[in-house]
Formats: C-alpha cells, structure tokens, sequence
C-alpha cells in the first residue's frame, strides 16, 4: 500500500487576498532513476506549506529539505544527497478556461502533496548522483572500485590469465 499525504482544501478558512501557511509531514516516496532505487531517509519530512488566495485562483508553496540514499552513479557504493526543495504550483478559479493554469496535484479539492513532493524532487536532482564529486569510479578492466584501490593496468603486463582470455577472444 502506497501511504500518501494529502491536503484537504474544504478545510481551508481563507478569502480572497489572504494566506494560509502551516507545517505538514509529508510522506515521501522512493524514486526509481537510471534503473536504481532512491530512498528518502527520513521517509516523512515537514515541509512548509502555504496557500495564497487571490480572486483569480490559488498559488501554493512547498518547500522542504530531503536525505537521499542511492548507489553511485560510477561506483554503485552508496550515495548520499541532500536536496533542499522550493516548489510552486497555480490552480485558477476557473481552471476549465485554460488546462495550463491547472495544478495535477488537486484532485477532488484534494492537494497530493506527496506526489508533488516526488515530482518537485525528481526536477531538483542532479544529471549524475555520486558519492563524492570526484568519484574514481570502477576499474574498467577488473572492475575493482578505484576509490579504495587506486590502480592502473599495464597493458603489457603479460599475466597468463588475461593472454589466455586474449586467446580465447580471438577465436570467437
Ligand atoms: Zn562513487
Ligand atoms: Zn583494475
């Protein structure tokens, strides 16, 4: 079962010109990225949210900071992040007039703030999430890790395991 925070707008006691701001604990997600797992250590963070009304329609803003877990994208050893989160999102009055000025997180006066979370997220992270910036990543050839074991291989290096590999590869 997926557990989800929402955020029931009903409940919202603000006119037009007004704001509410409150602190919620949002449930977040794993995220799935290149194929590896991500997770949000602690899963539930508090976040800031706040609704500013306006005759035309609601703006609201997240904002949170989230830890996460996940294999290097070089060494596969683990990786941690932290990502700080500033989001926003605009539902107007009378969202039927233009599909653009509708938020995807309100469903039935519900706002999905933990699916926004993931999305707001997922835009945050950087193209290659790594250990350390300058990750030496695995060895090519043995496949060592080249962060613990720094080492090169002399392509001379006449080691009957490999010629006897070199050999078979010519065959094929
Ligand atoms: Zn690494
Ligand atoms: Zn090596």
């Amino acid at each position: 079962m997926v557990r989800v925070t929402t955020f029931n707008l009903r409940t919202l006691k603000i006119r037009s010109g007004e704001q509410f701001r409150d602190e919620r604990e949002i449930q977040l997600q794993p995220l799935e990225l290149g194929g590896q797992r991500y997770l949000p250590v602690p899963e539930k963070v508090p976040a800031e949210l706040s609704i500013t009304r306006a005759s035309t329609g609601d703006v609201f803003e997240l904002a949170f900071r989230v830890r996460l877990h996940g294999p290097c994208f070089r060494c596969l050893d683990d990786a941690v992040l932290d990502v700080p989160i500033s989001a926003r999102e605009y539902q107007a009055a009378s969202p039927e007039v233009d599909e653009e000025l509708r938020t995807p997180y309100l469903q039935d006066d519900r706002l999905d703030l933990s699916a926004w979370a993931r999305d707001a997220l997922a835009l945050e992270l950087p193209d290659k999430i790594l250990c350390r910036p300058e990750c030496a990543g695995l060895c090519p050839v043995c496949g060592k890790n080249l962060n613990d074991e720094p080492h090169e291989h002399d392509e001379e290096a006449s080691d009957p395991r490999w010629s006897a590999l070199a050999e078979l590869k010519d065959r094929l």
